[in-house]
């Protein structure tokens, strides 16, 4: 199934295609205000959202958890150079594809400083709290929310909130596993919530894609 969507501040269209042999997998591609695109890839057996992100002729991915050829034909069609491999936590199925996207584009691998002793994998920047990274010419900030995972993040840009495992559309991520607080989980869904304004898009590590 292939959706395609174009949102335009608060109005939003939706123009369904149909005739595609792809089974399992889904794609939308969202494009938000005028000089952010964000295209949607679901990957792995845990249905992990992939975001591929364009701003200017510069890409970054989010998430490449599984499915290395279909991101990289992805990242083709959408031309430009991607710059970023960032992910939201350590976490295998938001991480598996990073090395190969890496040899294959050059792209830096960036993942929040508290997830330094959990990866299995060399990352390129270790980021910080309250970091900027410049993607064409968009700011996406970078905010530690733990609880998930140590070194959890959330990607803000404009309107738009990337939550990773953190908040879904129904419901939060889980805290049992290792890094996880659910002590922490709180904390950060007290401190989330204030960021929810009306109208902000919400693109979390599974699940659908809402709107506050
Ligand atoms: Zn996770
Ligand atoms: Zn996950």
């Amino acid at each position: 199934m292939i959706e395609v969507r174009f949102l335009v501040e608060a109005q939003r269209e939706i123009f369904p295609l149909r005739g595609q042999a792809i089974i399992n997998l889904q794609f939308s591609i969202i494009f938000f205000k005028i000089s952010m695109e964000v295209m949607k890839i679901i990957v792995g057996p845990i249905r992990t959202n992939c975001y591929i992100l364009k701003s200017g002729n510069e890409l970054a991915v989010v998430d490449p958890g599984e499915e290395t050829l279909l991101i990289l034909d992805k990242i083709k069609d959408m031309r430009g150079i991607l710059k970023y491999i960032i992910n939201t936590h350590y976490h295998f199925d938001h991480t598996t594809a990073n090395q190969e996207i890496k040899k294959a584009t050059g792209a830096k691998i960036l993942i929040h400083e508290k997830e330094k002793g959990y990866i299995d994998f060399p990352a390129d920047i270790f980021l910080q709290d309250n970091e900027e990274i410049i993607l064409g010419e968009e700011k996406i900030l970078v905010r530690n929310f733990p609880g998930h995972s140590e070194g959890s993040i959330c990607l803000f840009v404009e309107k738009i909130i990337f939550t990773g495992d953190l908040l879904f559309k129904d419901g939060y991520g889980r805290t049992d596993l290792v890094g996880g607080s659910e002590e922490d989980m709180f904390k950060s869904l007290d401190e989330i919530r204030k960021f929810l304004k009306p109208g902000v898009m919400v693109y979390p590590g599974h699940g659908d894609e809402f709107q506050i």
